[in-house]
């Protein structure tokens, strides 16, 4: 796709430092490095969010997700690693070229996801309707 930044560092055009790399997927070193070993995996296909994404497209992408993050950890002593992916301008995406991030983390390293805590807005009525609401669709 062109004007993808995705895209040209897969073709090649701009430099990625890549990690790994088969006939779907390319991993490679974000380039804002959020944390050390801060690392992108995408499709090479030109997707621009899970909405765009077929099952058998995401599986490829997961599958070498718990091998990439073993290999952060053995590199760098993360003690732990965040697993994001950001669909939409909403959910602060910037790139439109599917991805997920994994961050290596370290403690006190500046990166930080704080789940806001809602619960007292749904009992158990409401979290039933919004169920109920969710799985029609899913069955439909
Ligand atoms: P998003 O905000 O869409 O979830 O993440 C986009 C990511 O792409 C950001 O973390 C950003 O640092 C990274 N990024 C943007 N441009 C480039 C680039 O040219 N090279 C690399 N390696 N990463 C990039
Ligand atoms: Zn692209």
């Amino acid at each position: 796709m062109e004007n993808c930044i995705f895209c040209k560092i897969i073709a090649g055009d701009i430099p990625g430092h890549v990690l790994y790399e088969d006939d779907h997927v390319l991993v490679f070193l974000d380039i804002s490095q959020t944390t050390k070993g801060h690392t992108l995996v995408i499709p090479k296909l030109h997707r621009v969010d899970v909405f765009e994404m077929k099952p058998h497209e995401m599986e490829k992408i997961f599958s070498i997700v718990p091998k990439i993050a073993t290999i952060l950890k053995e590199a760098f002593g993360c003690t732990g690693l965040n697993v994001v992916n950001n669909n939409g301008e909403s959910a602060g995406q910037t790139v439109f070229h599917y991805h997920v991030h994994l961050i290596p983390r370290y403690g006190n390293d500046g990166f930080g996801i704080r789940f806001a805590n809602n619960m007292r807005n749904y009992d158990h009525a409401a979290l039933a309707e919004l169920r109920h609401h969710i799985v029609k669709s899913l069955e439909a």
